[in-house]
């Protein structure tokens, strides 16, 4: 196993840092602001960060307010997650045209140029690692999301602060971003003048990079302060989802009243799914001109929670709101371990922060779970 890198990198080098990356070639793509949020987006410098802005979050409901110490990567997470860059929420799969009688199908077009993704956080990576799964590691390769995902250069940061919204500590997804899933790991140190990082790349690729940095040597100290940093946030976090026996509790209360109730509040609206960075269902759409001469058919996300999502011949399968909310959280939390291994959830949060009614999966699992788990405990 090659050796980690450790690091101590002044505040100001995070603008080499994206220097160093569009350099190689790299498109960077890192968090910025855009209409009230923190979005991920291609950026041109350091100045495109969200410097001095923080996220206030609570089950329905999102804010970005000032902060004074100047952090760049201040905030938790937003409503956008990688996937947006890797499985695109709509993707072209073919154009059809009709010439001489004849039908010429043209494309995909798979996108294959370099990028570097700056910001990407511990649960964030544990998604894209989810996501690999699912595009690329099981029987259904995506040659799309194989091109895109191929080659990126991921530079995670630890984060040192939680959101009321956030239990990736209880799943073990976060804070503190494994190097393995990455190239380089930055945390972030901020204390008043006092403002650096501890920057470590665990292979070849990430090491070069910071070496470009005129980073400085890491004392123990430095490495124990930035510890304590991403101990804290994970000690600050009050939700949790308790794994131990909880797939076996949710098939055992298939018909709990808790299901009637949440079914009651939920919208079906399925912005859960749409923020969520693990969701990978879509549907097609075909487009014609009107001389039939032109077709196009168009891969979208698709959520569990429309009606038209379990069509088949003759109808929906899950006709009801509680039918269509017990499938997204079994799924999650249930049906995604017999599947793949793992939850199908990191604790990222955003289910949570972005449902308009505050529905909150943690206290769900919990409510549901009550007789036959106890872990699941909102503080
Ligand atoms: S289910 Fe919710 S908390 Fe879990 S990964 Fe998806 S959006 Fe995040
Ligand atoms: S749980 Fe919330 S976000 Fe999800 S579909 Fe229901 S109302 Fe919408």
């Amino acid at each position: 196993m090659p050796e980690r890198k450790r690091t101590r990198l002044a505040a100001e080098r995070v603008a080499d840092l994206i220097q160093t990356l569009a350099g190689r070639g790299y498109t960077v793509i890192g968090p910025t602001v855009r209409d009230g949020a923190v979005v991920y987006e291609e950026i041109a410098d350091a100045q495109d960060l969200p410097r001095g802005w923080t996220d206030r979050q609570e089950p329905g409901r999102y804010r970005l307010e000032p902060r004074a110490d100047g952090a760049w990567f201040g905030y938790n997470l937003g409503p956008q997650s990688w996937k947006r860059h890797l499985f695109p929420p709509q993707t072209k799969l073919f154009t059809a045209e009709r010439a001489d009688g004849l039908f010429r199908i043209l494309g995909p077009e798979a996108e294959r140029r370099p990028r570097a993704f700056i910001g990407v956080r511990a649960c964030e990576l544990a998604a894209i690692a989810a996501q690999d799964q699912v595009l690329l590691e099981g029987p259904f390769r995506d040659g799309l999301y194989a091109a895109r995902r191929e080659g990126v250069f991921i530079v995670a940061v630890s984060c040192t602060l939680a959101a009321p919204t956030c239990f990736c500590a209880s799943l073990g997804t976060g804070p503190q971003a494994p190097g393995e899933l990455c190239d380089i790991v930055l945390t972030e140190v901020v204390n008043g003048a006092d403002h650096w990082f501890l920057a470590e790349a665990e292979g070849a690729r990430g090491a070069e990079v910071l070496d470009r940095l005129a980073a400085e040597p890491c004392t123990e100290d430095d490495s124990r302060r930035a510890g304590a940093a991403v101990y804290a946030a994970a000690q600050s976090q009050t939700r949790r989802v308790d794994c131990d026996g909880l797939r076996e509790a949710l098939e055992d209360n298939f018909e709990h009243d808790r299901w009637d109730a949440v079914a009651r509040r939920c919208l079906a609206c399925g912005n859960c799914t749409m923020v969520c960075p693990t969701c990978f269902c879509t549907t097609m759409e075909d487009f014609s001109d009107v001389e039939g001469s032109r077709a196009e058919r168009w891969r979208r996300w698709d959520s569990c929670f429309t009606a038209t999502f379990s069509y088949i011949h003759g109808g929906s399968v899950r006709t009801s709101v509680k039918a269509r909310y017990r499938q997204w959280l079994m799924h999650k939390l249930a049906t995604w371990i017999d599947q793949f291994g793992t939850p199908g959830c990191v604790g990222c949060g955003r289910c949570i922060t972005w449902c308009p009614v505050g529905i909150d999966l943690t206290e769900e699992a919990r409510a549901i779970c009550r007789d036959g788990n106890d872990g699941n405990t909102v503080a």
